[in-house]
């Protein structure tokens, strides 16, 4: 075990992004005209960072595999739960018969992501520093590594003109622009909330996406294969009604049965944002309460089941 949690290749790795992550906090703070002490203590947070950020996450996914003997259901639960896109990548393979991803993919993967996630925190200093390593991002780079991935992933596609907002440690990610789902509609993953135009802490709308930075630290893979889930299970019967029903269109009915009324949403919209959409499609409080729950029980079922036959 301490062999492959230490391996001289994984901090060979950390070691030379650690130098890239301190040049780019260095260069990022000298851009900004910062003071110079200010610029090195940038430079030395993101660097600091990205080295725990790689270790914890590479440990994290190292341990689970171990755990789990290296088996090839612990390969195929971890990378759909830790990492989602690997995880569609290996089912693709196992569906055409050829298993693709090792142990040792996984824990590079999880380095590679655990210290981009540790160099973004690290420059934009967005972490509270309590104790030796802040809470939040030790969350993030272990149990909430599925959105954490995707984060890391609007990181690389807003930086050049996403527009970085300055929020202070709020333990969050904002930018103005960037990557979108949909024109208007801000989107997050992990701590990373992009195309928030001018919606900044304290409006409505930051409040509802801080929910969803939330709900991935505290239920990490639950939240996001469940997100998901909902939406694949809602999208033929919305479909369906849409086509039937006068009072709503096909396309408002997938917008309100997949998302508006997603459990996820549901909470987040009691926290803050506006449901701009037709009323027809929108359900009552109570309605949403019991078709979560219809739909979270076997969902947890099925996840105790599954994490059962794995590590069991
Ligand atoms: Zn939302």
């Amino acid at each position: 075990m301490p062999e492959r949690l230490f391996a001289t290749g994984a901090f060979t790795f950390f070691g030379i992004f650690a130098a890239l992550a301190f040049l780019t906090g260095l260069g990022y703070s000298l851009y900004r005209r910062d003071p110079f002490s200010d610029a090195l203590t940038r430079a030395w947070e993101t660097a600091t960072m990205s080295i725990l950020g790689g270790f914890l996450a590479r440990s994290f996914i190292g341990v689970l595999l171990f755990l789990a003997d290296d088996s090839p259901n612990a390969i195929l639960a971890i990378s759909w739960g830790f990492f989602l896109w690997p995880g569609a990548l290996e089912s693709a393979a196992r569906l055409v018969g050829e298993p693709l991803l090792q142990p040792q993919h996984l824990m590079g993967i999880a380095a590679a992501v655990g210290s981009f996630v540790g160099m973004a925190d690290g420059l934009w200093q967005v972490h509270k520093c309590s104790g030796p390593i802040p809470f939040t991002f030790l969350i993030d780079v272990t149990w909430g590594l599925a959105g954490s991935t995707n984060g890391a992933l609007f990181h690389i596609a807003n930086f050049i003109w996403g527009g970085h907002e300055q929020d202070g440690r709020k333990s969050g990610h904002r930018y103005k622009s960037g990557f979108r789902l949909k024109s208007g509609f801000a989107v997050t993953q992990g701590s990373v909330m992009s195309n928030m135009g001018g919606h900044g802490p304290g409006s409505s709308l930051y409040k509802h996406e801080m929910v969803h930075v939330l709900q991935n630290r505290i239920f990490g893979p639950l939240f996001v294969l469940t997100y998901l889930g909902w939406m694949a299970v809602w999208l033929l019967p919305a479909f369906l009604a849409g086509l039937i029903a006068k009072s709503y269109t096909i396309s408002e009915a997938i917008q309100g049965w997949c998302y508006f009324n997603n459990p996820w949403e549901v909470w987040a919209y009691k926290v803050g944002g506006y449901r701009n959409i037709n009323a027809a499609v929108l359900w009552s409080t109570t309605t949403a309460v019991v078709f979560a729950v219809l739909f979270f029980l076997p969902v947890l079922g099925l996840a105790i089941w599954a994490a059962a036959a794995v590590w069991g």
